[in-house]
């Protein structure tokens, strides 16, 4: 039978497919045919182009509903999809290229020039253009095929696509997704988050990471609900939106945009079903001006590129309560376990390393067939690099990135655990705990501390505040305040840069 996770998404198209699939925020209605049609025109033309299997198709374009149809055909196709943040300039994209060495790129139509001569050196023999406005060359000749085409038949195993991790703690690595591992986690979050007849996503994240890709337009596509596009995320609009949706998903920072706008409230959310937040941590304070504001529990979640979504708080009020600061519990089909780095099983409460196993769970990191054996243990698990403890009721609290644990004098200090002490102090907007090196404890904590609108804060008198309320070895040597904390695109902190930036002085 055939496992492609095209075949299963185009299954759950409604009956009646006149109705609207997508609808844009400048007007433009997509119905379920016309994703259909132009899915088929698209993987006619890749099929025509003769390809190897596993031969990946790169992708560096704008949000579109086009760029959505390139994925859809490149499934379809049974090749592999390798979307590429859009932020990436030449030195990153001479890295992809190289790296993923690409049968196809598909590149913004700006920068054909200076990309197509990157790609064909590396190796690349067919490069499209896509503009946002429906214009380049791979519509052109995709517009000479057919509307009609089977799926390439794909086992559970193929890989469906390679996506490049955020690269918060290092260089990114490729990691490889296969059709099952991404069908089975639209399945299982479809029943989770109980996605109903009726259900309208709007979708306002970038569409070259996980969170955007595969949990917001699977989501919408295996429950045949329409999607309201957004090619850029624009508080007002989405506001706007909500008035007709049902479901919207976020990172941390939209929500905290969208607390900006005055007509947040009760009234202009009551449509609304379901807030989803996830890829980066929420701040408590950020659920809890969310309730206040909305009468809304924000679900917040976490995953990661290497295994989709792995735990989720609940939904259906059966199923409990959702835990602010957790990220609730392991998905159905996930078994998660936490141990110490000799791989003792931590008791209930106690922090340690997050290891998960199941159908969701990648193939490997492409071409580092070392690390990918490094990450994984004896009995199968992938070990996440993120530190946390679970709960006596089952939920999972993550406190920071192995990586990103300090250690001050043979103590473990887990920045979350700092942070929040810090982000509940006056006058506080949000901070960030990053270790640098020291000569007597090996490792010290600095606090970078953003004020809130309007305060001004001194550095070393909240270093006196935090020492009556921490032990010694947990209190940061210097707490320095600046205007922002530096951000990637899908809103994470990158600490690799704050500890490079404080090491000295
Ligand atoms: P790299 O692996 O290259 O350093 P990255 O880990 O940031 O980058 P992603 O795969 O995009 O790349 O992000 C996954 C990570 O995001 C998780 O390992 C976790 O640290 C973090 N994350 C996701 N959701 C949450 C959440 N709800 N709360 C806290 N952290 C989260
Ligand atoms: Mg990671």
């Amino acid at each position: 039978s055939d496992a492609n996770l095209f075949t299963a998404l185009r299954a759950a198209f409604p009956a009646d497919m006149t109705r609207t699939a997508v609808e844009t925020d400048s007007g433009l209605h997509y119905s379920w045919r016309d994703l259909d049609e132009a899915t088929a025109m698209v993987a006619n033309l890749f099929g025509f182009l003769d390809l190897a299997p596993g031969s990946r198709v790169a992708v560096q374009v704008d949000k579109s509903v086009e760029a959505l149809v390139l994925y859809l055909a490149t499934l379809r196709a049974g090749l592999v999809y390798l979307p590429l943040n859009t932020a990436y300039q030449s030195a990153e994209m001479e890295y992809f290229l190289g790296d993923a060495k690409p049968a196809v790129l598909v590149c913004a139509g700006r920068n054909f020039g200076w990309l197509s001569k990157m790609a064909f050196l590396a190796g690349t023999r067919h490069v499209f253009s896509l503009n946002d406005d429906r214009t380049g060359t791979l519509l052109e000749r995709a517009s000479h095929y057919p509307r009609t085409h089977t799926p390439v038949s794909r086992a559970p195993d193929d890989l469906a696509a390679i996506i490049y991790t955020s690269g918060t703690t290092g260089r990114s690595k490729g990691a490889m997704l296969s059709h099952g591992n991404l069908l089975s986690n639209a399945q299982v979050l479809q029943q989770h988050w109980d996605w109903k007849a009726g259900d309208v996503l709007i979708h306002a994240l970038p569409i070259f990471h996980v969170h955007g890709l595969f949990v917001a337009i699977h989501g919408a596509l295996i429950n045949g609900s329409t999607m309201l596009w957004c090619a850029k995320f624009e508080p007002a609009t989405t506001l706007r939106l909500m008035a007709r949706a049902t479901v919207f998903m976020g990172v941390p920072t939209l929500y905290v945009r969208l607390l900006a706008e005055a007509g947040l409230d009760a009234q202009s959310t009551r449509h609304m079903r379901l807030f989803i937040s996830g890829s980066a941590p929420m701040l408590v304070d950020t659920h809890r001006q969310w309730q206040a504001r909305t009468g809304h529990t924000i679900l917040e979640r976490y995953g990661m590129s290497e295994t989709v979504m792995l735990t989720s708080n609940p939904c259906k009020a059966a199923d409990g309560e959702r835990m602010v600061g957790t990220v609730g519990r392991p998905l159905p089909g996930v078994q998660l376990r936490v141990r110490d780095e000799a791989g003792q099983p931590m008791p209930t409460g106690e922090t340690g390393g997050i290891e998960v196993k199941g159908a969701n769970v990648f193939q490997g990191y492409w071409q580092m067939p070392e690390k990918t054996a490094q990450e994984f243990t004896a009995d199968g698990f992938f070990k996440t690099g993120d530190v946390g403890f679970v709960d006596a009721k089952g939920y999972v609290t993550i406190v920071g990135r192995s990586k990103d644990l300090i250690i001050s004098g043979g103590y473990n200090v887990y920045p979350a655990e700092i942070e929040g002490y810090i982000n509940n102090l006056p006058g506080v907007e949000e901070s960030a705990v990053v270790g640098v090196p020291d000569a007597d404890f090996g490792e010290v904590g600095v606090a970078v501390v953003v004020p809130l609108k309007g305060h001004t804060l001194d550095g070393p008198a909240m270093v006196t505040t935090l020492k009556g309320m921490l032990a010694n070895f947990k209190v940061p040597k210097r707490c320095v305040i600046v205007d922002a904390l530096p951000r990637n695109a899908m809103g994470k902190v990158q600490k690799n840069l704050l500890r490079e930036q404080y090491k000295k002085s």
